[in-house]
């Protein structure tokens, strides 16, 4: 089992990005090192060109989120954490990529035209492109496991097509030098939705701060956010069934369950028949006790630069070595003369 993801550095990681994505890689890292695979989890800093950004921002935003990773649980002594920045063989392997991806493929992908809209011709090439380099994530460690949101199916597709197409291009039947990948969409990723409007999701680009729980927020912070949730002036009920229309709610029973890892019929099982002024505290308390020793890690990690260098340092001389074998086969099977 290999398994590799991304992250992008941008913004600060919230409740959503936790429950959804960085519990999952922690659980697939004590899997992959319990079965002898290995885990690659990256910081998708290249990735953050392909929209405007602020130099200073993400630089910040890249450092706070290795510590985030880490203080969540991800240990780099058994998963290979690192950014893509200190790993050239991302970008490398992308342009020996470009040639076998079609025009056509990427102007299918649908989270292009969503960004770009209208716009096309005013859009960056890194936009347009950047599912290659994605397919050069994953190909690069030879990949078995992806981990992905619904939204990023189509862009692991596409790496499949491409490393099809390679092998069949370049390589023999034999001997191919990419495996294909495979999605994986764990069975219970939490979707958790804005605390001030239940059908948007929690989001780091969404304005209001109040909106979610971000992983750097201090008790008072998490306890007041949790008071000030949007809810309606009904009791719970005693399961999810009844819990239909009332998606504020819903979500504050789902995050609960998340976090307590259980189901949310058994949430309300226990507070069934609870209006929101009790409910509301016994939430926080259960948030704060989870989330307060992620952040207090964090905020040491944050000021710890050298930890934080040396993490990263150490991240990408694993990757590149683990990416070499694969990078000397692309450009051998190409033809490429390198002495
Ligand atoms: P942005 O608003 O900039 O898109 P985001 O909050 O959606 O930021 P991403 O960096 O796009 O965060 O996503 C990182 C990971 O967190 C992805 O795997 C994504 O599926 C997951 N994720 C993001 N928001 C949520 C959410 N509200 N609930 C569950 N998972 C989420
Ligand atoms: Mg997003």
């Amino acid at each position: 089992m290999i398994v590799v993801s991304g992250i992008q550095p941008t913004g600060k990681p919230h409740l959503g990005n936790y429950l959804g994505a960085i519990r999952n890689y922690v659980k697939l890292q004590d899997e992959a090192h319990a079965g002898g695979g290995k885990c690659f989890i990256f910081l998708a800093d290249l990735h953050a060109l392909s929209m405007p950004h602020e130099p200073a921002e993400l630089h910040a935003s890249t450092l706070e989120m290795v510590a985030t990773l880490v203080a969540c649980g991800l240990d780099p002594a058994n998963t290979t954490l690192f950014n893509q920045a200190q790993v050239p063989q991302h970008a490398e392997l992308q342009w020996l990529l470009m040639g076998t991806a079609r025009m056509g493929w990427l102007n299918r992908m649908t989270q292009w035209k969503d960004k770009a809209g209208k716009n096309r011709e005013g859009q960056s090439v890194a936009l347009f492109s950047y599912p290659v380099l994605q397919a050069a994530d994953v190909l690069l460690y030879q990949a078995t496991h992806v981990p992905v949101g619904e939204d990023q199916k189509q862009h692991l597709e596409l790496a499949r097509d491409i490393a099809q197409k390679f092998n069949n291009d370049f390589a023999s039947e034999d001997a191919p030098v990419f495996t294909l990948p495979e999605p994986y969409i764990p069975e219970a990723a939490a979707r958790i939705m804005s605390l001030r409007d239940g059908t948007r999701k929690m989001s780091k680009s969404e304005p209001s701060d109040m909106s979610r729980i971000n992983l750097t927020d201090d008790a008072d912070e998490m306890a007041q956010k949790f008071r000030k949730a949007r809810t309606d002036p009904e009791p719970l009920p005693s399961e999810m069934a009844g819990l239909d229309d009332r998606a504020e709610a819903s979500n504050l029973v789902t995050i609960y369950a998340a976090l307590a890892e259980t189901s949310p019929d058994a949430v309300l099982g226990e507070h069934g028949g609870k209006g929101f002024g009790e409910f509301k505290p016994a939430l926080a308390d259960l948030a704060i006790s989870v989330l307060g020793p992620i952040r207090d890690r964090f905020v040491e990690l944050k000021q710890d630069r050298e930890s934080l260098d040396a993490i990263l340092a150490r991240g990408a001389a694993q990757a590149r070595d683990a990416g070499a074998p694969t990078l000397d086969a692309a450009y051998n099977a190409l033809g490429l003369v390198r002495g």
